[in-house]
């Protein structure tokens, strides 16, 4: 049974959870990742580390939905209109994955996955790593009543006990006092109370401090191009800067994972979930998460700032970003915030660290967390999609138990290549 050296390919927060896990248990670990630690998704997104919200993507609606926004580019849900058959055959699957009770599958997985995230993310700050995760809750905010009332009865479903969820929302005055942030045009609104938010960069560089200090390699600006196998295993990655010996490979390149898999002749339909994101000083700042639930935009209280967040675009994998896009996010964000502008000519002078970020998503929105079919040196662990944050170290403990001792935790059943 080959272990180490483990070589994981991505520095993001899912290789850098298995990269803890792995040099915590003794085993030599290389993390190689192309540019900096973080500069994947896991850089400007909105930090939440969210149980209650935990859901795949495609869900009942949500395809009628991305229809309707068809070509409309100011739209919460951007499908590229589009005749690439291979983004069609996609687009397929993610429908016939929308189902009702596909959906509340992957929903329970995904809990099941997620039961011990609280625990661990305390486990890790123990070890040393600045996790920066505080649990102020999550304040949905609503323009209307019936929209908040409907929204709250598909979570109360959903969750059927797992989460603590209110029994029912604030209306009228009350709700916009939920958070100080919130404008008197919210009518309505309702706490989950425990939910965190955090600083992902931040995270993501401790985890890759935390493993350097346990005697892990991490490498950055160190692209892997191939792989270099003896006798139908893997010996090593060829890199940027030369080769590097190991015993397994791990691939955590989030959206760039296909490619690399093609080395193992192996296809992966992972499209870039594309999201965009900025930082901006709100004249009183949020104290909660906040998700504004009508558009599908999330303000996170991060490092006494505010960061925006929303859309989720699939056109393709290149990371233009879309300017659009973000004068979308900021006029969607101004009736439940106030109108922290005026005219969106003066965005650029307000707004920071404008970002776009391809969330790995796979057809039916749940990740690939497994060895590779018929190999027990090669694993993956991708396609977290909006979950990447949340579910990084129950990830990564998980696949963690996998490579250490070639039997598949249970709980990642749900999760084999497909
Ligand atoms: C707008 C937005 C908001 C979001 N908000 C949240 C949130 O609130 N909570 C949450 O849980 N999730 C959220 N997400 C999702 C989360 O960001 C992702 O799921 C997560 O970052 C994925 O992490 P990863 O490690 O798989 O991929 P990445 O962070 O993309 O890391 C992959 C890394 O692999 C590297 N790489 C690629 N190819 C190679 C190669 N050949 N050689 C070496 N390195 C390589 C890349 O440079 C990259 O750094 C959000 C996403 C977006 C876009």
């Amino acid at each position: 049974m080959p272990i180490g050296p483990v070589l994981v390919v991505g520095g993001g927060v899912v290789g850098l959870s298995l990269a803890h896990y792995l040099t915590a248990a003794g085993i030599e670990v290389e993390v190689v990742e192309r540019s900096g630690l973080a500069s994947g998704a896991s850089w400007g997104n909105a930090g939440w580390v969210c149980l209650s919200h935990s859901t795949p993507v495609p869900g009942p609606g949500v395809v009628r939905y991305g229809l309707r926004s068809l070509g409309r580019p100011d739209s919460p849900l951007y499908l590229r209109p589009s005749a690439d058959p291979r983004f069609l055959a996609w687009l397929w699957r993610f429908w016939r994955s929308s189902g009702e009770s596909t959906f509340r599958r992957g929903y329970a997985a995904l809990a099941d996955l997620n039961r011990p995230t609280f625990d661990l993310f305390e486990e890790l700050a123990d070890a040393g790593v600045d996790t920066t995760l505080r649990r102020p809750g999550l304040v949905h905010a609503f323009l209307s009543a019936d929209e908040a009332r409907h929204h709250l009865r598909i979570q109360q479903v959903m969750a059927s006990g797992r989460y603590d969820m209110p029994e029912d929302v604030v209306e009228g005055d009350e709700a916009h006092r939920l958070d100080p942030a919130l404008s008197p045009e919210v009518r309505a609104a309702y706490l989950v109370r425990g939910e965190g938010v955090l600083d992902p960069r931040r995270l993501v560089e401790s985890l890759g401090e935390v493993v350097r200090d346990a005697g892990g390699k991490v490498h950055e600006h160190v692209e892997v191009t191939g792989f270099r196998t003896v006798g139908g295993r893997v010996a090593g990655a060829r890199t940027s800067a030369g080769d590097i010996d190991c015993g397994s490979v791990v691939i955590a390149a989030g959206m760039w994972s296909s490619r690399l898999l093609r080395h193992f002749g192996l296809r992966l339909p992972l499209q870039a979930g594309k999201g965009y994101s900025f930082t901006v000083e709100l004249e009183t700042a949020p104290e909660h998460s906040l998700y504004f639930g009508d558009r599908r935009i999330v303000a996170s209280p991060i490092g006494g700032t505010t960061r925006l967040a929303g859309t989720m675009e699939l056109s393709g994998d290149d990371r233009r970003l879309n300017w659009q896009r973000i004068v979308a996010i900021a006029r969607g964000s101004r009736r439940y915030l106030g109108r922290w502008f005026e005219d969106q000519d003066d965005l650029p002078t307000l707004i920071r660290d404008p970002w776009v970020g391809g969330r790995p998503l796979l057809p039916d929105g749940l990740p690939v967390i497994d060895r590779l079919p018929g190999r027990d040196d090669v694993f993956l662990a991708t396609g977290h999609g909006m979950l990447g944050v949340t579910l990084g170290p129950a990830t990564g403990r998980a696949l963690a138990d996998y490579v250490l001792s070639g039997r598949r935790p249970p709980v990642l059943a749900p999760f084999g290549f497909r």
